[in-house]
């Protein structure tokens, strides 16, 4: 196992829409693995491939407290959505940044498993904001695209600002209560 760089906003290779899986392989698995480790070693309760750059359709998610909830999505397909929920959002791909988002409060997805198998999931709450948010990053859209322009703007100063100064938010991140997806 291994622990993958995170990109961080604004770096293009975000933008970029991950292709299919066409075989669920050891190698895959063992990109699944390692995303697992990036994620709850950062620690988040999501993450998609696109996120350490690896652009295929693959999410881990894990909303437990305990870190032993893990789910992996390949190839994930929304099927249908309905209602709304508003949650602050985070990201590890945009740190100490938490900002108001709307999704869909229900949704119906069919995914591969790890085995290569399909299967259908109903989720809502936490887990169908997550899934709807690392769906997201596998199209190349950030929660911050929900945002107003001034405020992406502003939040992209202060990211380069943070880099330039070699400041690590992870601190500030850990002390937030709402989840870093
Ligand atoms: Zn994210």
């Amino acid at each position: 196992m291994a622990i993958l760089d995170i990109l961080h906003f604004p770096d293009p290779r975000l933008r970029q829409r991950a292709a299919e899986v066409d075989q669920v392989d050891d190698q895959l698995r063992q990109l699944v693995d390692d995303m697992f480790e990036t994620m709850y070693q950062a620690p988040g309760i999501g993450l998609a491939a696109t996120q350490v750059d690896v652009h295929k359709r693959v999410i881990v998610v894990d909303i437990s407290k305990d870190q032993d909830e893990p789910r992996v999505f390949i190839n994930p397909e929304i099927l249908a959505g309905d209602g709304v929920e508003e949650m602050d959002e985070g990201c590890l791909s945009v740190p100490g940044v938490y900002e108001r988002v709307q999704r869909a409060e229900h949704i119906r997805l069919r995914a591969l498993n790890s085995a290569g198998e399909v299967f259908e999931l109903e989720a809502d709450g936490l887990l169908a904001v997550c899934v709807q948010h690392e769906i997201d990053h596998l199209d190349g859209k950030l929660f911050v695209d929900y945002l107003s322009q001034l405020k992406r703007q502003r939040i992209r100063k202060k990211l380069e600002k943070q880099r330039r100064l070699g400041i690590d938010d992870t601190a500030a991140a850990e002390k937030h209560a709402e989840p870093v997806i």
